[in-house]
């Protein structure tokens, strides 16, 4: 690991005064000293915000929950109102990493965490994202934990999170601070950015913005659930993962909302997909064709081609879930 600096942010302001002049965040550093370690990154400061006052979960003025930035995955994943209003992203967390790795994770921390691509994390490699312009070695190479949706012809990596996934289902927007002061709410919906030309820019996010919490908008009617599905049963990160929510009226789809890992280069959601589903009666013909809908632009590698006939597979099984007495 190469010398770095250490500072300890005491207010907001230190944070994001620091990290304008290019030191790098640590939260629960679960992820960020892996790949100082490996030289992945290597920044010259990192500033330490673990003690600013943002690990509450607080009620959020319509109804919602508002959730501190340093709230770790475990405790939010147990909290009350998150598990009744909100179980598929308790779910999510729970089916994420190991209960250790959960205790230290937290919920900014989580969303920036970096993808889990082979050739990302060997600096003997190329990667666009790591080294911008050195080329993708996942494109002809080993990509079974690669996305397919939302690719460019410069990187395949797919994004890691599972509690991104269940937030982007819930219509989660992120609260950020930025060195002037000021705050602004992006929705989780426009805070990733696509690989394109420089798939090393991943986020909105700019020098000296710190992201203080995430808001959950207020509980949806409806059943929820977080299906993953990975090599091992636990400590594995998705293959394909799916968060929905769906209403059932009267035998019709009335509401649904649908995320998924795994696949995309960014917690992946597709509104007409919905669409799709709403004013249908639930069966696993309809089903398969809003799978069929949401795989129509893959791109896929030998090594992933897979996850197309997966993630149909989950996708029914998943919304035969959320609809059982109903589907046939
Ligand atoms: C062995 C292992 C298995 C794992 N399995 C899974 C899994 O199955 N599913 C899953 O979803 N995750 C998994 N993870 C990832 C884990 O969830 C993340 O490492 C963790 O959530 C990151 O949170 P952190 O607080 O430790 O972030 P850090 O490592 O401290 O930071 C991560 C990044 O976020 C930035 N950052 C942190 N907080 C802020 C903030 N408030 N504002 C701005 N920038 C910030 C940092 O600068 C850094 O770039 C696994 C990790 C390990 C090591």
């Amino acid at each position: 690991m190469r010398p770095f600096d250490y500072i300890r942010a005491e207010a907001q302001s230190d944070a994001t005064r620091a990290g304008a002049e290019g030191a790098t965040i640590i939260a629960g550093g679960t992820n960020l000293l892996d790949l100082m370690k490996l030289e992945v990154m290597a920044p010259d400061k990192v500033v330490d915000i673990t003690r600013l006052d943002l690990g509450e979960i607080g009620e959020a003025r319509d109804g919602g929950l508002r959730i501190g930035a340093l709230v770790t995955n475990s405790d939010l994943a147990a909290d009350m109102r998150v598990r009744k209003n909100y179980p598929a992203l308790s779910s999510a967390l729970l089916a994420g990493a190991s209960g250790q790795l959960r205790n230290k994770a937290t919920t900014g921390g989580n969303l920036l965490q970096r993808t889990r691509c082979y050739y990302f994390y060997d600096t003997d490699q190329p990667c666009n994202k790591r080294a911008p312009g050195s080329g993708c070695g996942a494109i002809g190479g080993a990509s079974r934990l690669h996305a397919i949706l939302g690719v460019s012809e410069n990187c395949i990596a797919s994004h890691p999170s599972d509690m991104a996934v269940a937030m982007r289902m819930l219509g989660a927007s992120v609260e950020i601070e930025s060195e002037d002061g000021e705050t602004r709410v992006v929705d989780l919906a426009e805070f990733y950015v696509l690989p394109g030309e420089d798939p090393s820019v991943e986020t909105v996010l700019k020098p000296g913005d710190l992201i203080t919490h995430v808001i959950l908008p207020a509980p949806r009617a409806g059943r929820q659930t977080y299906r993953k599905v990975r090599d091992r049963a636990s400590y594995a990160f998705a293959m394909v993962s799916v968060a929905g929510r769906v209403s059932v009226q009267d035998g019709r789809i009335t509401e649904a909302a649908l995320a998924f890992g795994g696949i995309g280069s960014q917690p992946w959601r597709d509104g007409h997909v919905e669409e799709m589903l709403v004013g249908e009666e639930p069966s696993t013909a309809l089903f398969a064709k809003a799978a069929d809908a949401l795989l129509a632009d893959a791109v896929t590698q030998d090594g992933n081609a897979f996850k197309v006939p997966l993630t149909k597979r989950t996708l029914i099984a998943t919304l035969k879930d959320l609809t059982a007495e109903i589907a046939q």
